[in-house]
């Protein structure tokens, strides 16, 4: 059976290990002494040399934001992008709803209606981007790749609700007649500089 003694006794300072600090410094030679003892160490010297290496390697990380930015990656999901068709310059949506419908935030609003040649065409469409969380699942769904998201990432507003409506994301005309609407790289696509990326972590110094 346990003895409940173990448990009773308080007297915890026998496991105490004391360093022995020395005598107080009184003289302000004393005192100065310590102070050069206990801040010149060998580990001051180690870290000054890193800072030093890294310092003299000119191979610097930080970007002056907004003038230089970082390459984004084409998985990222930003802001959303409506594409048109290559054929004809149309809007490649077909009102399907489908985005509608997946919206997790319940933030995409579409009004479609059938055109006099039995077509459905879209008459509204919105998205609230302040609601939106950027989960991609309208891009996912869209049957017709129209809707995807691109790499524009700035898109702070004074408004909590702030709405883009179809025509602020699809491709703007002048942009299409150059070719220059960007094709979707899919959601495997893997950064063209991917492999620069990959870092050692440093270890030794
Ligand atoms: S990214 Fe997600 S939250 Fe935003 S509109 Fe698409 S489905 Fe909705
Ligand atoms: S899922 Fe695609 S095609 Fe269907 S309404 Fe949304 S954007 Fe248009």
């Amino acid at each position: 059976m346990m003895d409940l003694k173990v448990y009773n006794n308080r007297n915890v300072t026998d496991d105490y290990l004391y360093i022995d600090a020395g005598k107080p410094p009184k003289t302000w030679q004393e005192k100065f002494k310590r102070v050069v003892q206990r801040t010149l160490k060998g580990e001051l010297f180690v870290g000054l040399w890193i800072v030093f290496r890294e310092m003299i390697k000119f191979d610097i990380h930080t970007v002056l934001y907004p003038v230089e930015k970082l390459p984004v990656s084409p998985r990222y999901r930003a802001l959303h992008q409506i594409k048109r068709l290559l054929e004809s310059g149309n809007q490649a949506c077909i009102g399907c709803g489908l985005c509608e419908k997946i919206c997790i935030a319940n933030c995409i609003e579409i009004e479609s209606k059938y055109s006099t040649k039995g077509r459905k065409v879209v008459r509204g469409w919105t998205l609230n981007l302040g609601r939106c969380i950027y989960c991609g699942y309208c891009a996912e769904v869209c049957p017709e790749l129209a809707i995807t998201h691109g790499q524009d990432y700035e898109n702070v507003s004074e408004q909590r609700a702030h709405f883009a409506t179809m025509p602020d994301l699809v491709t703007p005309m002048d942009v299409f007649r150059a070719g220059k609407q960007k094709p979707y790289p899919g959601f495997g696509a893997v950064s063209p500089n991917a492999d620069e990326n990959v870092k050692k972590t440093p270890l030794a110094y």
